[in-house]
């Protein structure tokens, strides 16, 4: 049978084209039957063509046949489309093609859900039969825009010198923050490869290799609970540069993004992005992950809290004082009471229901209430109304001025004997009223760098210091002298890129002398043995002339979900797991042969039924 192999494709053929044979092979998109004549909406990756089946043609029997998703060729000519049905949406909209030659080239069963996305098509099924939802328009969009991304960043990696090196994807099982996810070495009995968390150990001995800059688009493995949008696997534009300091990583990040941003969304974005050091982040934003499209700040009201009459608050400060002395004894630092304010624009029309409903919200994240009061009155002369106003009314002016609020505004407080709790609290307040009052244009993009954060933070339960990013950030050089006197106060040389909310990436200055490594190590409670045993190699190179170095990673993942507009990064993966780390594709994690486990020497003990 005669192939009718392509000449071009369904997204090429235009009004000069008009009277030119062709064929076109791809999907039945949608079939329309118009008192005989029949339309079919031909797909492949590059677009849709209009083919016409004439009333009467001996294609007429085949054409009735056809169904959504049937795989067919199509021979015919290019033919203007009568005057009126002209498609202006459509690129190839002028034209249509009239068939003389069709052939079925595979048949499609009963689809489990349309190939269009707005079905809302349950995940569970898009993930079974991802294949047919990535042939949605939506889905072959923003795989496209991956692909962008991905040959955006090597062209500008590459023009700026960086080597693109592979590592490897079984390592030693290193603790690396998250839990390694394991392979058996069937040669090497009850022994281990890790698959790895990030290529970090491998970048930093690249530098020690003296490749001084080095790129790698990196698959990246962490064994995590389910929780949200984590993906047990996904993809980080891994970067590690040599003689470097961290204003260079900051910049070299700023090009990337200005570079890829540009190519593939033709968006230009600031030559240099906001900086906030993480402290202040916390303080005006109650995390380090501060969504910058839209302002609405925390704003300090302790000053106002002694001559106000409001109890609550003044315990809240009051009890802090006290935490505050005992975690200084204790050497920790950042502790002490806080009560924080939030203005909210507009808003003094608020219901009791929707003030409510942003306190659930605060109280999630511990806050014992959500005080509020309305701004009345005039500009020069505010009056206080609701709430906690009564307790406040004689500083009214004082304090309308001083939180730069109007009349007509909404202020929201958190009081908390942990300044930390307001801060949280009402930060997440504030990120709901972003979501309600429509805040989140998904088409603006805000940058913005977390600086100078604790090297170090506190495991409560274990009782413990733990890295804040990962043991090899270098801590900040005021701080060599203190380490271990005061953990908590170090800051070190990290920082992350957030955009929109999301960390987008994290990175650091490293430690390159071995004797400051191992007294981190000894900080985060590992033996010198146990040390050696777990990272003497990286430790044994750094004995070999280690340049300094330092590097960051953004997640691919993420930027391309931002970019796209989306809010789950299953959206630009093109076979993600779902949210229980399944693949309901291939069914994976699945068991496997006795004969496997045997040849790896291992055996399954149940703890609870399966
Ligand atoms: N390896 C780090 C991470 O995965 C990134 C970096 O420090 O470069 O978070």
């Amino acid at each position: 049978m005669e192939q009718l192999k392509r000449t071009t494709h369904c997204g090429a053929l235009r009004k000069q084209d008009v009277g030119k044979t062709v064929v076109l092979n791809g999907w039945v998109h949608r079939k329309r039957d118009h008192g005989g004549i029949t339309f079919i909406n031909l797909r492949d990756r590059y677009g849709i063509t209009q083919v016409v089946v004439g009333e009467g043609s001996a294609l007429s029997a085949l054409t009735a046949e056809l169904r959504n998703e049937y795989c067919i060729a199509v021979e015919g000519r290019v033919r203007l489309r009568p005057d009126g049905m002209v498609n202006p949406e459509m690129p190839t909209g002028e034209i249509e093609v009239d068939a003389d030659q069709l052939l079925i080239l595979n048949r499609s069963e009963v689809l489990p859900f349309p190939i269009d996305e707005e079905t809302g098509a349950k995940e569970e099924l898009r993930l079974k039969y991802r294949y047919l939802d990535l042939r949605s328009g939506g889905m072959q969009k923003r795989i496209r825009l991956r692909h962008e991304v991905s040959f955006a960043v090597r062209a500008w990696m590459i023009r700026q010198g960086f080597y693109e090196i592979e590592t490897p994807t079984f390592i030693k099982s290193t603790p690396e923050g998250a839990r390694d996810y394991l392979v058996p070495s069937r040669l090497y009995p009850g022994k281990f490869y890790a698959l790895p968390q990030s290529p970090q150990l491998y970048k930093q001995i690249l530098m020690v290799a003296g490749f001084d800059k080095y790129f790698q688009i990196a698959r990246c493995y962490r064994d995590e609970d389910a929780r949200g949008d984590r993906q047990p696997e996904f993809t980080q534009i891994d970067i590690e540069m040599s003689f470097v300091d961290r204003e260079d990583i900051l910049t070299m990040t700023e090009g990337l993004m200005g570079h890829v941003f540009k190519q593939c969304l033709n968006q230009d974005l600031p030559p240099q992005f906001t900086r906030l050091s993480y402290e202040t982040a916390q303080e005006q934003y109650g995390t380090d992950k501060p969504d910058l499209r839209f302002g609405m700040p925390l704003q300090d009201f302790g000053p106002y809290i002694a001559a106000g009459d409001f109890q609550a608050f003044k315990d809240a400060l009051a009890s802090g004082e006290a935490a505050k002395q005992v975690a200084a004894a204790k050497g920790i630092t950042q502790a002490g009471g806080g009560v924080k304010a939030l203005v909210v624009p507009g808003k003094a029309s608020y219901s009791r229901k929707q003030i409510e409903e942003l306190e659930a919200q605060a109280k999630i994240y511990q806050a014992k209430g959500l005080a509020w009061m309305k701004v009345t009155g005039t500009q020069a002369a505010p009056v206080l109304e609701g709430g906690v106003a009564k307790f406040f009314a004689a500083q009214a002016k004082e304090i309308v001025q001083g939180l730069g609020a109007n009349p007509g505004d909404l202020i929201l407080m958190v009081g908390d004997a942990r300044r930390k709790i307001a801060n949280i609290a009402l930060g997440a307040v504030r990120s709901k009223l972003g979501r309600d009052l429509g805040l989140l244009d998904p088409k603006r993009f805000a940058f913005v760098w977390i600086l100078d954060f604790p090297l170090f933070t506190f495991n409560e339960a274990e009782n413990h210091w733990e890295a804040a990013h990962h043991m090899f950030s270098y801590p900040q050089t005021q701080y060599h002298g203190s380490l271990e006197q005061d953990p908590g106060s170090v800051k070190g040389d990290l920082y992350d890129l957030v955009l929109n909310g999301y960390e987008l990436a994290s990175g650091s200055i490293r430690i390159h002398d071995p004797v400051l490594q191992k007294r981190i190590f000894h900080i985060l409670g590992f033996d010198p043995q146990e040390a050696e045993q777990k990272f003497g190699f990286l430790t044994e190179a750094f004995k070999f002339g280690a340049p300094p170095h330092g590097g960051i990673a953004p997640g691919l993942d993420r930027l391309v979900m931002l970019m796209a507009g989306e809010t789950s990064i299953k959206e630009v993966i093109p076979f993600p797991k779902n949210s229980f780390a399944e693949s309901p594709l291939d069914d994976s994690p699945s068991e496997v042969a006795q004969k496997q486990l045997d040849e790896l020497h291992l055996s399954i003990v149940r703890t609870q039924a399966p």
